[in-house]
Order: structure tokens, then sequence, then C-alpha cells
């Protein structure tokens, strides 16, 4: 796929998810729409169990292992339901590695809703090791503060909260498996997979459109769901079929694949993890450097991935000046910069698809905004 100008009015979207894809992804899917490689049909019309889509399949998990260096003890499944369904599946398929009840390190809104669930489906609170949602705050008590049980069947927490801007960088030290939601820092940079049981994430975020949801799990976790854990919720059951003992959502695991080959062709998540932290810090640069701006994440845990900042243009936060700054971007192309709905203010989402180009122009952007209404 060669690089090509954009040319389509196509705006800068900075949106949380589903986010912008690369703009090469998206000419590939216009170029196979009607007749995908001479099969005279689209993808969207072929049977999953067709020899064209299975090289499609075969070529885009090959490619996932690849990249992401997936040892050979994991299995690679693409899902649907995205990561909330992943709430409900995780304490299905793990709960019975112990009798005790599983650890929940709760670091922002999905970690919690994935910990809710899971309390519901066992019928019994699960341990809350630690928990940031009661006063908003913008950070992570200091793990010597934590409640972990070092026999719970698993450990779960949630690498990126996308609403927060939150991303815990240190791995969670603990004997039993750990168990993470990566959907949206999902090869963002290199992952180191052993230390984790299993990993899901939603493809919306990095790596594709909505409908494919993948998970990466620790052969030896195979099969031990409890007995009535729904067939399609079982790991053991989409492990033991390749992914596909339904129809999977295949048109999106082929825009993945495309985005695959996309990252290879960047370097893979070595020189893509790169750019992302330069985007980052041009970003929390741009918002460190002038009083104006205000990064309310504690820097220790400031997300790579999605950037929120607020306006403090005096000693008071402005949200009327935040409001009329994310109209003017929008008048201006750069789309989906307000904050989640639960805590107002800015968020810049900058996933692998958004270039550094783009993260300049918003910086130019911020800069005009502050010269024209800053007050001191
Ligand atoms: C978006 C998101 C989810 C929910 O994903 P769905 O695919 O909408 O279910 C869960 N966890 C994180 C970290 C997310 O960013």
């Amino acid at each position: 796929m060669a690089e090509s100008k954009p040319s389509y009015d196509r705006v800068l979207n900075f949106s949380a998810g589903p986010s912008a894809l690369p703009l090469t992804v998206l000419e590939q899917c216009r170029d196979d729409m009607l007749n995908f490689k001479g099969a005279g049909m689209s993808v969207m019309e072929m049977s999953h169990r067709s020899k064209v889509f299975g090289e499609i399949f075969a070529e885009a998990k090959n490619d996932l292992r690849e990249i992401l260096k997936v040892p050979e003890d994991y299995e690679i499944l693409f899902m649907q339901g995205g990561a909330t369904t992943q709430f409900s599946c995780v304490p299905l398929n793990f709960s019975t590695l112990s009798d005790e009840v599983p650890d929940y390190i709760v670091s922002g809104g999905w970690s919690k809703k994935a910990a809710a669930e899971a309390s519901k489906l066992l019928g019994k609170e699960v341990n809350i090791v630690t928990d940031n949602t009661e006063d908003l705050s913008v950070t992570v008590a200091d793990p010597s503060t934590w409640r972990l049980n070092k026999k719970a069947p698993y450990t779960y927490y949630c690498v990126n909260e996308t609403v927060y801007g939150l991303q815990m960088k240190d791995i969670p030290e603990t004997k039993n498996p750990l168990i993470a939601d990566f959907s949206s820092c999902f090869m963002s940079e290199p992952i180191d997979i052993a230390k984790f049981g299993a990993i899901i994430a939603g493809a919306q975020k990095n790596i594709g459109p909505a409908g494919a949801t993948v998970v990466i799990i620790r052969k030896d976790l195979l099969g031990k769901a409890v007995p009535t854990c729904p067939v399609l919720l079982n790991y053991q059951t989409l492990a033991s079929k390749d992914s596909m003992y339904n129809t999977p959502p295949c048109y999106a695991i082929y825009v993945c694949g495309l985005v695959f080959k996309w990252m290879k062709s960047q370097g893979g998540l070595e020189k893509l993890g790169e750019i992302n932290r330069q985007k980052a810090k041009l970003l929390y640069d741009a918002i460190e450097g002038r009083k104006f701006w205000k990064a309310p994440v504690d820097a220790k845990y400031r997300s790579i991935m999605n950037v929120r900042l607020e306006i403090w243009p005096t000693e008071i936060r402005d949200k009327e000046l935040e409001k009329r700054f994310v109209e003017k971007a929008e008048s201006k192309g750069l789309l989906n910069l307000k904050g989640h709905r639960s805590l107002g203010g800015i968020r810049a989402s900058i996933y692998n698809a958004q270039t550094l180009e783009a993260c300049h122009t918003l910086v130019n952007f911020m800069k005009d905004y502050q010269d024209k209404n800053a007050t001191r």
C-alpha cells in the first residue's frame, strides 16, 4: 500500500472510539469492496468457511502474532461483543482457578464495570484491590497500599482507562494469572505477553472497526470455565474451532488484517510506540508549558493514547472556555475533542492512526486559542 495524499476533505478525528483508521487501509477497503482479489464479491458477502476468507483470517492472525511477538503457548481468538462482553467472559472462564474471589484493581470506570460484572456473575463481591473512582481522582494509590490476595484465581486490571486518560505503565506484580484489558492501548507499543494470563482488547480504538474483539490467552488457562458458561463466552469453544465456532466478525477481521499490514509498513510496534510517545509528549509539553492549560492526570499515569486537558485561565477552571474550544476546533476540522460526559473538559485521543502532523496541528490550534483568550 503506497502512501497517498489525503484529498477527500477528511477531518482530523480525535475520537476515543471508534476512532481514526489509516487512510491507506480505507483506500484498500474501497478498492477491494466490490470484488476482493478476483473473488467476484466483497469480503462482507463471503462464507467464513470459504478458502479465500480462510486465507484472510490466517494472515491476520499470523501477522498479529508476528507484530506483537505472541509466544507459541498463547492462543489468539477473534470474538464479538466488544470488551464489555469480555467483562463477563473473564470471571466465567477463570474464577475456577482457585476457591477465593478474584482480585480487581480499579483504576477508572472500565475496570469498575468489569469488577461489578464479575461480582454479579459470581454471586459475591470480588476483592477490590484499590479503587480510585470514588473521588474521580486522577491517580492510582501506591501499589504498597494495595490489598492483593496471593490466592485469588486471577488479578484483573485495565491498562489504559480511556475515559480518565490514565495509563498504568508498570505491570502489577502478582503470582496468580494477570488478566488485562488493553482495549485502548492495544498494539500501541510492544507488550511483554508472557507477563499475562490473558489479554482482552476491543478493536475499535487502535486496530480496526468495532465488531472484532481480540483475546490472547495462555493455553494452559483454557478449558477452566464454569460449567454453566454460555458456549460462545467459553474461550475453549473458540480456541477449539480457531474462532469459527459460529460466524466470526469477518469484515472487521479483514480490516484489522489490513491495519496489521500497515503496522508492519510503519516499522512495527517499536517504531509505532516511539511515534506514539512523541505525539503524547508534544501535547503534554504544550499543556505543561503554559499556565492556561492543565493536564489533570498525575504525570506518572498520563496516558499516551487519551490526553485530557482543562482550561484554567486564572486560579479558576473555565468550563465555558473549554466548551468554546471544542466548538472552535470543530469549525477548523479538528473533531471529537470533547471530554467524556462524566468528566467534561477536553480529551484528544491519539491512537496509532493519528499522525504526528495532526498533533502539531492541534498544538498550533491550542496556542492560537490561548493567545485569543488568555487573561494573564
Ligand atoms: C472502549 C473500552 C471498553 C468497552 O469497549 P466495547 O467494545 O464498547 O465494549 C472497555 N475497556 C476499555 C479500556 C475501553 O477503552
